[in-house]
């Protein structure tokens, strides 16, 4: 006969298992993005399918199916519990994918990616427009599969942020959308700010890259359980809760790009050095949600590090490491720098006003695409006319238009929107956090961020994925998801900067 115990003690080792999976699959992924040679790349685009394969593989096992049947009927604390519903979600999404769809669709995303590769330094859609529609109907093939109760693109966002369905995320979003359009028109119609004398300088490299291993310090990543290295489009990676990387890319014209890159990710790896070292290896360490995970790099790198006293501590840091280039800059400067607002082409260098409607035009094409409304042939002038339309600009090659992003290349549909519901929930985040610690301001002026990362570890970072995103916001804050908050965090922000009504 079985006993409970029997039956925790087989679970626990699978889910090591799936866990040392994901974990080589992230060193792999980290090893492409950082230093693996571009001739590698066919074969590791196949070794990542094949790893995908055999975790599908262990996911549909019928003897995983039996033992959360069996955990599923006995009395379990409420870690366990969450344990067995977290596994339980992604089987049942698993069986219902045959093998060889999955085969079909990591190979789909495998030739996507160097498609996109290949087209974009060719400056030619052409090149790329075969592999997409490939992916493409792949993705439609496994929303179908999946089948949730709602319209198809549910399947495919429910994937990064669980339970979230395009019935209560699009009327958001159009709210949201709206209320921008408003701000940034008071924005346009205003006078715009002013370059510093700083803003046309070269920052080397060499200190460039210790101001920000001395940020990532600062803000309390630990790095004797992380590193950073350096990528073309910076990204975090968990190999072990030990094992934290976070990736930033520095340009000597631009000071500030590097800087946001670092803060953004320390924002990612500081959550995932957070979570409770007694879920390690199991599904509970992770984020409930992309959104949610989102929401801390957001919070680190804009209210945080796009503060103003956060640049009263940083400022004379910067006259000290750039002797040479920044001798006279000003905390106001900086300030000013990370904060002007312009309409442009461009998603990963847009500021906080426009970021998010650079999002909603993503989510509004898949949205088309997954209704059959749009066909890929299509795609890049639909994008140029939703530009046009949003931002009153438009791209005149799709290399800064709709082939500008990696996501839909590996087959990321869903995914945008969660980099929205991040700065939503930061925004209910941060009000929560402030109304704790009236003094949060002059904590980050004084260059002390261990009260707000202390609270975030209590609140968010320690519970990892017991909760639902929405419900871990509610719980914490006190309130479901809401636009308002994030805009009147960018209306008094900006209200001052650009002297608005
Ligand atoms: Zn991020």
């Amino acid at each position: 006969m079985t006993t409970v115990d029997d039956t925790w003690s087989e679970l626990t080792a699978r889910m090591r298992g799936f866990a040392d999976l994901s974990n080589v699959n992230a060193l792999l992924g980290w090893d492409q993005e950082t230093y693996m040679p571009l001739r590698g790349s066919d074969a590791r685009a196949r070794q990542m399918a094949t790893m995908r394969v055999i975790r599908h593989e262990m996911l549909v096992n019928p003897r995983l199916g039996e033992l959360l049947d069996r955990a599923g009927d006995e009395p379990l604390d409420r870690p366990r519990q969450e344990m067995v519903r977290l596994l339980r979600r992604d089987r049942d999404r698993a069986v219902k994918l045959p093998p060889e769809f999955v085969r079909r669709l990591a190979l789909a995303e495998g030739r996507g990616a160097v498609a996109w590769r290949v087209a974009r330094e060719e400056g030619d859609f052409a090149l790329y427009e075969p592999a997409l529609e490939e992916i493409i109907a792949a993705k439609r093939d496994e929303a179908d599969l999946v089948g949730l109760d709602g319209e198809r693109y549910d399947a495919l966002l429910d994937q990064f942020e669980p339970g979230m369905r395009v019935a209560r995320l699009e009327p958001l979003l159009a709210l949201l959308r709206a209320e921008l359009s408003e701000l940034l028109a008071a924005i346009v119609a205003a006078p715009q700010l002013e370059q510093a004398p700083f803003e046309q300088r070269l920052f080397p490299d060499a200190q460039q890259w210790d101001l920000t291993m001395r940020l990532l310090g600062d803000l309390g990543f630990d790095l004797t359980a992380g590193r950073q290295d350096r990528s073309a489009h910076p990204f975090t990676q968990t190999m072990a809760l030990g094992d934290i990387r976070v990736t930033t890319r520095i340009d000597e014209r631009h000071p500030l790009s590097g800087i946001y890159s670092t803060v953004h990710e320390a924002g990612h790896g500081l959550y995932e050095q957070g979570f409770e070292p007694r879920f390690e290896d199991t599904p509970l360490a992770a984020a409930p949600s992309l959104g949610l995970h989102e929401s801390q790099s957001r919070l680190w790198e804009n209210i945080v590090g796009r503060s103003r006293p956060f640049w009263d501590h940083y400022a004379p840091v910067m006259r000290e490491i750039f002797p040479d280039v920044a001798a006279d800059i000003t905390a106001e400067q900086l300030y000013v720098a990370c904060n002007r607002v312009q309409p442009s082409l461009i998603r990963v260098e847009a500021d906080e006003v426009t970021y998010n409607l650079h999002i909603l035009i993503r989510f509004e094409l898949e949205l088309a695409l997954m209704r059959d409304q749009l066909e890929v042939a299509e795609l890049p002038g639909a994008w140029g006319d939703a530009y046009e339309r949003t931002l009153g600009l438009r791209p005149e090659n799709d290399v800064l238009g709709v082939m500008q992003d990696i996501h839909w290349s590996h087959g990321s549909f869903g995914y945008f929107p969660t980099y929205t519901l991040g700065n939503l929930y930061s925004a209910l985040l941060w009000d929560a956090y402030c109304k704790d610690d009236p003094a949060a301001e002059d904590h980050i002026g004084a260059g002390e961020f261990q009260h707000v990362l202390g609270w975030m570890r209590e609140h968010v970072h320690k519970a990892g994925a017991i909760d639902q995103g929405e419900d871990l916001i509610r719980r914490v804050t006190g309130s479901g998801l809401d636009h308002a908050p994030f805009m009147q965090y960018l209306w008094a922000k900006y209200r001052t900067l650009y002297n608005l009504a």
